[in-house]
């Protein structure tokens, strides 16, 4: 479960989609955060060959290593066993950028439509984010 901004829609759906086969980036502070909440990077993160950070999913679930979740099921539920420190993008999603830098509800987000406006900030903190990430892999 993801969406910092308005939990409701994931929690009344039991839905836990988009921790699952996650291509969830990480920035350093993700990490950095990670780390002090006592997580070993090794085992939450993967390199990709373009030297961007992501998270790694488990092998038994195909799922976020973090969700908690007895089903590699695409709908089946399942917890976030880092909510406090989890990624930023995690908690902004299912908010992204189109290729315009507009952001626009993911369609994969089966619950889209069940989400109010996003708060004031949250666009901003997209844009830092999709910058912040494009600098740290340059
Ligand atoms: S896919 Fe949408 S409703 Fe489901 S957990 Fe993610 S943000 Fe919430
Ligand atoms: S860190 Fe938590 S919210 Fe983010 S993908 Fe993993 S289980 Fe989902």
């Amino acid at each position: 479960m993801a969406a910092d901004w308005e939990k409701t829609p994931c929690f009344i759906n039991q839905c836990s989609k988009c921790c699952r086969q996650t291509e969830m980036p990480l920035l350093i502070s993700d990490i950095t955060r990670l780390e002090a909440a006592g997580h070993d990077s090794s085992s939450f993160s993967i390199v990709l060959p373009d030297g961007s950070v992501r998270l790694a999913n488990s092998p038994a679930t195909q799922a976020c290593v973090f969700l908690k979740t007895e089903s590699p099921d695409l709908h089946a539920p399942g917890t976030c066993q880092a909510w406090d420190s989890r990624p930023e993008g995690c908690r902004i999603y299912p908010l992204v950028l189109d290729e315009l830098d507009e952001p626009f509800l993911d369609e994969l987000c089966p619950h889209r439509d069940q989400f109010p406006p996003p708060p004031v900030g949250l666009k901003g903190r997209l844009l830092v984010l999709a910058q912040t990430l494009d600098g740290e892999t340059r």
